[in-house]
């Protein structure tokens, strides 16, 4: 099958298709330009899976900053998540797709005043806080928010520490903090970490969950009975990573330090649902030689129509690291020294700063996997180059286990105009309020 049409659309793979075959239709066929994404709903359920098995006591609150696209906050509504909010559009969007306020955390230990107020008329009620004018703010707008401390613990090596914005000191701030709280009369149910995004040392999960322990104990001390613990997020989500070290370290932990169920464990995990399912293709619009002394091309410097102030922002704002992959296979019988730019006017605007790969032309295309982490909602149209549309495919098999439960809409979901080995019709598709159908895994 063909696949032309932009992202008001899911794609239903055979079992001839996969993520590489949509992108070769639709960069084959004669009419795209522009990069383009394909999201795969199916590793987002994939995702959802290997989360429950790995650490089935910790429920995850899908931190909706990471990539707030309908098709993923749909998915996971229908997988039964809960949402981590940082502000009143992200609880907004949340809620207009049905979900349950108690199914969302308000993460932002800063929030604005008239975003209190807006958590505290939807019936968002649990928040964090990190110092004392939050708390005065909360008891001003929301007195009866159920509050969570956000202490900081923060992983040695980490893609995006937090720590230094975000987290008062377990030891020194929060027994202050928390006998402030109960001056003012607020209830604070638990406590929260971030140990910073893309973490890389998973044993700060240990130091964490135990910090927290203690601040659970000063908490019990001054006559507050928690009974929610929050892990955050910084767990990996690109193609080829694991949660298993992590989760290894987390079970174990909370085994020690919280064995009891009648405290609720949840988890505002971002990268790791999201990024393996977005894969972005681009095209070359030019290329320059550098040649050298010797009259030869030293160097290929390649220019594509996505970069850093669009979906390659994330190069700059979450520090990743991009890997180019030739859409087709090349005849590599020599490989260049190569950079690859984004299209704007800004010297900046850099991709992949040196890389080797075989010949390239102007129109060949260029693809990159794990893109679904902290780029779309970040990226902008600078220079007149529009953000890459999303093409949104999914596994039959997916489709049958998430089509009677997705809120769909026919903005949003529409089937693809039907291939003739495609049985299920968008007419087919029962409409099911999300909330009463949770899938079970
Ligand atoms: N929770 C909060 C409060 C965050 O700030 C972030 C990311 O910045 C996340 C969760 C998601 O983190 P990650 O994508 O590393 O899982």
């Amino acid at each position: 099958m063909k696949f032309i049409t932009s992202d008001k659309r899911v794609h239903i793979l055979d079992a001839h298709s996969n993520v590489w075959s949509v992108i070769m239709d639709i960069a084959d066929s004669g009419v795209q330009e522009e990069a383009f994404y394909v999201c795969d709903l199916g590793d987002i359920v994939r995702k959802h899976k290997t989360w429950k098995s790995f650490m089935p006591r910790v429920q995850p609150f899908y931190a909706v900053k990471c990539n707030d696209s309908l098709a993923v906050l749909e998915v996971l509504t229908a997988l039964g998540t809960g949402f981590d909010c940082a502000s009143k559009a992200e609880i907004n969007k949340v809620l207009a797709l049905g979900v349950n306020p108690n199914r969302i955390i308000f993460a932002n230990p800063a929030k604005p005043s008239s975003h209190i107020r807006y958590a505290c008329a939807t019936g968002v009620s649990t928040m964090t806080f990190d110092n004392e004018t939050e708390l005065h703010k909360v008891k001003n707008l929301y007195p009866d928010a159920d509050l969570v401390i956000r202490i900081r613990c923060d992983a040695a090596d980490a893609q995006c520490p937090l720590g230094m914005k975000f987290g008062c000191d377990p030891v020194t701030e929060a027994p202050r903090l928390l006998e402030k709280a109960r001056e003012l009369g607020l209830n604070v149910i638990g406590v929260s970490f971030h140990v910073g995004s893309g973490c890389r040392e998973p044993a700060v999960f240990e130091k964490a969950i135990a910090a927290a322990r203690v601040v659970f104990n000063v908490g019990l001390e001054l006559g507050y009975t928690f009974d929610l613990l929050d892990i955050g997020g910084g767990f990996p989500g690109d193609r080829g990573t694991s949660i298993d070290e992590i989760a290894e370290i987390v079970n174990s932990a909370l085994d020690t330090y919280f064995p009891s169920p009648s405290v609720r464990v949840i988890a505002e995990p971002g990268r790791f649902y999201v990024s393996s399912a977005y894969t972005l293709t681009c095209n070359i619009h030019s290329v320059r030689d550098v040649i050298g002394d010797d009259e030869t091309t030293r160097h290929k410097m390649y220019y594509i129509n996505d970069g850093v102030y669009g979906s390659f922002n994330c190069i700059l704002y979450d520090h990743q690291r991009v890997v180019p992959q030739p859409l087709h296979e090349l005849p590599a019988t020599k490989y260049y020294s190569s950079s690859i730019w984004g299209p704007t006017c800004d010297g900046l605007d850099q991709v992949v700063e040196e890389v080797l790969l075989p010949e390239m032309q102007i129109g060949d295309w260029i693809v990159f996997e794990n893109m679904g982490a902290y780029t779309l909602p970040v990226a902008s149209p600078f220079n007149g180059f529009p953000v890459a549309k999303v093409h949104v495919v999914a596994d039959e098999n997916i489709w049958l286990l998430l089509k009677d439960i997705l809120p769909l809409t026919e903005e949003h979901f529409v089937m693809n105009r039907a291939p003739t080995n495609l049985k299920l019709g968008f007419e087919d598709v029962e409409r099911v309020a999300v909330s009463k159908l949770p899938i079970r895994m």
